[in-house]
């Protein structure tokens, strides 16, 4: 029996086996193998080059055609898809580029298995190519391709691919097949913001170039004499000397490199050689680490490979072993970003300072990880690359071997201590000052989905969404799941799919299998929305030996819960519960001596925090404590925190006054903000001053985007009497004023959120008090009069703040007891010529429905109002 029941079991794990076998079965991916020759010639700027490669299919469907990236187009004229996301940025510069600075890939002539293929460019991207097989190639073959083509290098000052004073940025320069995959064709434009997608397979590149030329390059370089001149120069305190024995006009370098998806490589005569062979540990391997840079890096980039090598080992540890010899950091021009990662090699900007070097060749040595070896479609997904990197940059500086300590000054901010000191970061580690810097645009209401296409994002959004908003989710991921069980998923992750594609189901598939967890709230639900998380506490009640803790969830996600208890802000307890929408309890054991409760700190990222504490006993549980902070700093979630800067102002009438502003938000969104700023001026010897509130209704889906009513009071002086004046009179007095000022402001949502149209609406009321000292010539006296000045004004404005051309309409009407008048407003500017020149004009026309004032008060005017004529003071 028990024997059988083995047998049994032994029969349902070989059917697992095999069906696990099947679904391995099932996935394919296309295999290219190149071998490049290619020429630079540094007086032109162009490289020569003739490529095979060898394309085996290995998809189910036989292929007619394949579709090329020939991304150096990307850089030909205006209507390449860089040039046009570049506007969109405000970047003119390729748009206006002369022909000397373009760049672009021509002299392509295809040959399958030797004969003739003819390809057509794309209809709307010049940087895409179909290549039409003259044979329909089945699966499971392979087939022969092979095309001269050369290069125009552009100039480095767009964006990845060109050359500057002699030094070349060889990067997406050669044509390329897009990925071919269970979803189809995956060919792209070249962007700046969007990353790339290829298939893997090995490099074989002889690179020729002038002997003085120094070359990095992806993979493993091959002449034995070139290695042994670079170990030479190599880790030299001054510029190394380039006199080679043999003085030969060119030299051909050879470097090979298997199981990567892209090639770059950068030449110079001015880099200077770094080198650490280190031992990866875990493993008998030896790996070498290169550094190459100009002179002027040379101070900053003397621990750079040490960086590199830490980088290596860092990723090696918790995500798995890097399966390269070689690791490389070069520093070049580059114009997209920071650094920029390619298999084997990354290339770094300018940093400026050793812990951003540091930051940056960490980060950009992990992409070898995520984009290199898992090769997710980064310009679909790109969070699965940028966001997951993020992490792992951030964990290498939160309790690791080389930095021990979970403090962002420590870590990172030394060099600036100041920052550290305003903005009180030792309280942070380096994750959770990501987390802060994304609750900025979560709290605004203009954040985005973190499943989306790179090149959908705002510029901001792409860095505080893809990178640091997901990297800090992954870290609440960690905290749910414990670091060990969030670690083995990760491993589990790398094993199954290095060397391969992994979609978002992919990555969730193997995360809920080795974690046990169902964890489709952080893979379909938090990833794919704008929405974050807001739990709240609303009370607590204790009941014998339990705790009932009443909860709401603002938000539609339902996301687990994390229960803290504190005692004197010490961590004693912390569970977790499933998560829910809407109301619900809590039902806990309270810890002897905990004092307070806190909510959904861990998990995912709770936008506002600040409702979630709760203190076990006394009347005011959710009273906090006031806290006062200079300026702004990240607000700690169980303080209420007031702000406070000094304030200097000046007018005519107060002369110089100062106080202080004091207010409630600094960068983060809040409904209710206000900023109170009593004065002392000194002319008037008076107190003045102004308060400013506003609460901001912000909407998820509708075509507003938010409701903000405004509320400003202010109250100056803002003219002495005249005659008082005249008459010497010695209790003169001044002329003071009070304005109120409540608004309702509607931002109408954009249709797209990169679009560069703004629509408004505002209803505005001006409420001005004067009190005037008027002479009564009968009694001889100053009489103090009152006067309310009612005014309403209503305005829509609707402006496309494009870079080309851009264009602003604006309706107004105004009216009081007095008037009533309406405008109408259209301003343009035209952008002509080859270098930009600009055109601008403005059309206005108002009317007048009736005009009461004695004096003509409200009359347009083509300047601005000016002291006492400027009747709503603005
Ligand atoms: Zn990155």
């Amino acid at each position: 029996m028990f024997y059988s029941f083995k047998k049994t079991s032994f029969l349902f794990l070989a059917l697992l086996f095999s069906t696990s076998i099947i679904a391995q079965d099932d996935y394919w991916q296309q295999h290219v193998d190149y071998t490049i020759n290619v020429k630079l010639n540094d007086v032109d700027n162009v490289i020569n080059a003739d490529m095979t490669l060898v394309y085996t299919n290995n998809s189910k469907v036989e292929l007619n055609e394949l579709y090329f990236h020939l991304w150096p187009n990307a850089y030909r004229d205006r209507s390449s898809a860089l040039t046009q996301q570049l506007l969109e940025e405000g970047n003119t510069s390729l748009y206006f580029a002369t022909e000397v600075e373009r760049g672009y890939i021509d002299g392509i002539s295809f040959k399958v298995g030797g004969a003739n293929a003819s390809h057509e460019l794309d209809n709307k991207h010049i940087d895409i190519a179909k290549l039409i097989l003259p044979e329909p190639l089945p699966p499971g073959e392979k087939v022969t391709i092979t095309t001269p083509f050369m290069v125009k290098i552009p100039s480095s000052k767009f964006s990845r691919l060109g050359q500057k004073n002699e030094s070349f940025q060889l990067t997406q320069w050669y044509p390329k097949p897009a990925v071919y995959d269970k979803k189809g064709w995956h060919a792209y434009p070249y962007l700046n913001q969007g990353e790339f997608f290829s298939e893997f397979g090995k490099f074989t590149v002889n690179i020729t170039v002038p002997s003085k030329y120094i070359v990095a390059a992806t993979g493993v370089l091959q002449n034995k004499d070139e290695l042994e001149w670079l170990n030479l120069i190599a880790n030299k305190s001054e510029k190394s000397t380039f006199i080679k024995k043999d003085n030969s006009e060119f030299k051909t370098l050879t470097y090979i490199q298997d199981n990567v998806h892209d090639f770059a490589w950068f030449a110079s005569k001015d880099f200077n050689v770094g080198k650490e062979v280190f031992a990866l540990p875990g493993t008998d391997r030896e790996i070498t680490a290169w550094t190459f840079f100009p002179d002027t890096e040379r101070d900053l980039w003397k621990e750079a490979t040490t960086y590199a090598k830490d980088g290596v080992i860092h990723y090696s540890r918790y995500v798995g072993e890097y399966p390269y010899d070689v690791v490389t950091a070069v520093h070049a021009p580059l114009s997209a970003g920071a650094g920029m990662e390619y298999p084997t090699i990354t290339v770094i900007g300018n940093s400026g300072a050793a812990n951003v070097l540091e930051t940056v060749i960490v980060h950009e040595v992990g992409h070898n990880w995520f984009y290199g070896i898992l090769g997710s479609n980064e310009r679909e997904h790109a969070w699965m690359d940028e966001g997951v990197n993020t992490y792992y940059e951030a964990t290498y500086y939160i309790k690791r071997d080389k930095y021990p300590n979970d403090n962002l000054n420590e870590n990172l901010m030394s060099t600036v201590p100041i920052v550290s000191k305003l903005f009180d970061t030792d309280r942070l580690n380096y994750m959770e000052l990501y987390k802060y810097l994304y609750t900025i645009v979560g709290s605004s209401g203009y954040s985005q989905q973190a499943n989306m296409r790179g090149d959908n994002f705002g510029s901001a959004n792409y860095g505080l969404v893809v990178y640091m908003k997901v990297g800090a989710l992954l870290y609440e991921l960690k905290n749910y799941l414990g670091e060990e069980a969030f670690n083995n998923c990760m491993k589990e992750y790398y094993s199954e799919y290095k060397f391969k594609h992994p979609y978002p189901e992919d990555m969730q598939k193997v995360f809920e299998r080795t974690s046990g967890e169902d964890l489709d709230w952080f893979f379909k639900d938090v990833l794919n929305t704008k929405e974050d998380v807001d739990y709240k506490i609303k009370g607590i009640k204790k009941y014998d030996d339990r705790t009932i803790v009443k909860v709401k969830n603002n938000s539609n996600l339902s996301v687990p819960v994390s229960i803290t208890q504190y005692h004197q802000d010490k961590i004693v307890n912390e569970e977790y519960a499933k998560g829910f929408v809407g109301d619900s309890i809590l039902v806990i054991k309270l810890i002897d001596g905990a004092d307070r409760i806190m909510i959904a700190n861990k998990g995912a990222i709770d936008i506002n925090e600040k409702d979630n504490h709760i203190r076990t006993k006394g009347i005011f549980k959710k009273w906090n404590k006031i806290n006062f902070k200079f300026i702004g700093y990240p607000e700690r979630s169980d303080r209420s925190t007031i702000f406070y800067t000094p304030a200097i102002d000046y007018n005519y009438y107060d002369k110089m006054s100062l106080g202080a502003s004091f207010y409630n938000s600094f960068l983060q969104t809040k409904k209710f903000e206000y900023v109170i700023t009593p004065m002392y001026g000194f002319g008037s010897n008076e107190l003045i001053g102004r308060v400013y509130t506003n609460y901001n209704f912000i909407f998820k889906s509708s075509k507003i985007q938010s409701v903000v009513l405004d509320a400003e009071l202010d109250y100056f002086n803002y003219s002495k009497n005249k005659l008082e004046l005249e008459a010497g009179n010695p209790t003169t007095e001044y002329q003071k004023y009070l304005r109120v000022n409540p608004s309702v402001e509607v931002n109408f949502r954009k249709k797209k959120f990169r679009s560069s149209i703004n629509e408004s609406l505002v209803l505005e009321n001006k409420s001005i008090h004067k009190n005037k000292f008027n002479y009564d010539v009968i009694n001889g006296i100053y009489k103090e009069v009152d006067v309310w000045n009612h005014l309403y004004n209503l305005s829509y404005n609707y402006s496309n703040k494009r870079v080309l051309d851009p264009y602003e309409i604006l309706f107004s009407s105004e009216f009081s007891e007095e008037h009533s008048k309406l405008s109408a407003t259209f301003s343009q500017s035209f952008t002509y010529g080859k270098s930009p020149g600009e055109f601008s004009f403005r059309i206005f026309t108002g009317v007048f429905i009736f005009d009461d004032s004695e004096l003509n008060d409200y009359r347009f005017r083509l300047s601005g109002w000016q002291g006492k004529n400027d009747y709503a003071f603005d």
